[in-house]
């Protein structure tokens, strides 16, 4: 995978912190949202806006469709004759998105600072090593590599090469299904917890079948005989916001707010969601708030920006952040009004900036990856 920058040629694992080049303007600028509006209206078509859930507030205004990853990146591909994608989302996505869209889109992401801490937890050295192990434990040949949507261009690549696919939070039991269909294990990475959930909660697959595999140790921690016995190899990786609700929040949040009912996202950790009520993904989430009966009591435990968004779009419920001690997802929450107005004026101004370009060849086994995904029955229909 490569990234290109005004010219330069960079992996965007080393931009991360590096500020925008030109003139980012300062938060405190009383016009940014008429700057961004202008912007927006100037560039009419040639542009589109994705906004993911767990954007800010002050970026969601400027979106042209509100989303999950997956369904962002889907919509982008679904405007072919929007020269410009801005994704406001993180870097992973904005990959998605250039890998569906047509080769002339150009897709932009307005921090090159937003990264995910998941998806660097699975880099593609790690996981051609953790392949090795597995060949050597005589078991690569009936392993199905499934990556989640979480993760780099390289790694989805990687899956694409090896007969795997990609999964999201809505689809990982299908998926989990055809890659079963096709092997006796699954390598399943970045997200050990949305991977330990789905077998567990929803394939019936025993705890003891689990493994975890841990990239920073000689052979990922486990021996031949544990990765020859397990079904479900899963990756040491997680999510720094969804990995940190904890279950003494739900015992908690039961006994301040009596008759909640706990609600939450399946990238947390499994003894969380053991003691929760509903478990799914974000669209999940936000069609089972807007279908809940007013005066109901709800603790939700996923991005904070977007549980704030619920409760104040549906004040007839009760709606309280699952754990105190959570905070918002700091890469996501690098997008902000300066970038997003800063990205559109310079395209306004002829020049395309931050433009996310995944390198072609591992373009077509990444979306092959994808449409291995896109083909499971019913999947078009779905979030
Ligand atoms: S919320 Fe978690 S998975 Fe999503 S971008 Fe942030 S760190 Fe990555």
């Amino acid at each position: 995978m490569s990234l290109f920058v005004l010219g330069r040629q960079s992996d965007p694992r080393s931009e991360r912190g590096v500020e925008c080049p030109g003139d980012l303007p300062p938060a405190s600028d009383p016009t940014l949202v008429e700057r961004a509006r202008a912007a927006k209206a100037a560039l009419g078509d040639r542009v589109f806006i994705l906004g993911h859930h767990y954007q800010r507030d002050e970026v969601i205004q400027f979106a042209d469709v509100t989303g999950d990853s997956f369904k962002l990146a889907r919509d982008a591909a679904g405007r072919p004759e929007a020269e410009f994608i801005v994704f406001c989302g993180v870097h992973f996505m904005a990959e998605s998105a250039d890998i569906l869209t047509a080769p002339e889109q150009k897709v932009i992401l307005p921090d090159l600072g937003a990264g995910c801490s998941m998806a660097d937890m699975a880099r593609l050295g790690q996981v051609e090593d953790a392949w090795d192990v597995l060949a050597d434990a005589g078991v690569a040949g009936v392993t199905v590599p499934v990556t989640y949507m979480n993760s780099s261009a390289d790694i989805k690549a990687f899956c694409g090469k090896h007969g795997g696919v990609v999964c999201t939070s809505s689809n990982a039991k299908s998926v989990l299904q055809w890659a079963f269909a096709r092997g006796e294990k699954v390598l399943f990475f970045p997200d050990q917890h949305l991977g330990r959930n789905t077998a567990v909660l929803q394939m019936g697959i025993g705890l003891d079948e689990c493994v975890v595999y841990d990239p920073h140790q000689v052979g990922g921690g486990l021996t031949p005989g544990q990765l020859q016995a397990a079904k479900m190899v899963l990756w040491k990786g997680h999510c720094s916001v969804h990995g940190r609700f904890t279950p003494q929040a739900v015992d908690d949040v039961r006994a301040r707010v009596p008759g909640v009912q706990v609600l939450v996202h399946p990238e947390c950790q499994h003894e969380v969601v053991l003691k929760s009520d509903l478990i799914g993904s974000t669209e999940f989430i936000i069609q089972t708030i807007q279908k809940a009966p007013a005066g109901s009591k709800w603790a939700i435990g996923t991005e904070l920006n977007l549980v704030k968004r619920l409760a104040n779009a549906h004040p007839d419920l009760e709606i309280v952040f699952l754990e105190e001690h959570v905070c918002y997802c700091a890469t996501m929450n690098r997008i902000d009004l300066p970038h997003l107005v800063w990205s559109l004026e310079n395209l306004v101004a002829g020049h395309v900036v931050n433009q996310i370009q995944v390198e072609p060849e591992t373009g077509r086994f990444a979306h092959q990856a994808l449409q291995r995904m896109l083909d499971l029955p019913g999947e078009t229909a779905k979030d």
